[in-house]
């Protein structure tokens, strides 16, 4: 750790991120070395340190495989599945109703009839 160049606060220099900043960006580390810190001095206590990684060497947030787009939008579509009447309801079956609107209000939908 001592070799690692420190830098003033507000001091670093472009390239440098910290993981907050990268993940801002839609970035991570990706299992790199911390490359620098931030110090900044505090009276009478140690100084606030912050750890800077490399942008150039950070990897995008792990991306939505297609495999896990499917899941998701299977989860969605059986979020969606009236389990009265087993249709598509279009929309996200209420967890207060437990059925699409025509099977929770039948009368309703009678009197829209
Ligand atoms: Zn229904």
């Amino acid at each position: 750790m001592g070799a690692l160049p420190v830098f003033r606060w507000r001091l670093a220099p472009d390239g440098y991120a910290t993981r907050r900043q990268l993940r801002a960006r839609g970035l991570r580390p990706g299992g790199q070395e911390v490359a620098a810190q931030l110090e900044r001095p505090r009276r009478r206590r140690p100084p606030l340190v912050a750890y800077l990684y490399r942008v150039d060497l950070a990897k995008p947030v792990r991306p939505m495989t297609p495999a896990k787009w499917a899941a998701l939008s299977k989860a969605n579509a059986a979020r969606r599945r009236c389990p009265a009447c087993g249709r598509d309801a279009g929309y996200v079956i209420p967890p207060s109703l437990g059925a699409c609107a025509s099977c929770a209000y039948p009368e309703d939908q009678c009197a829209a009839a």
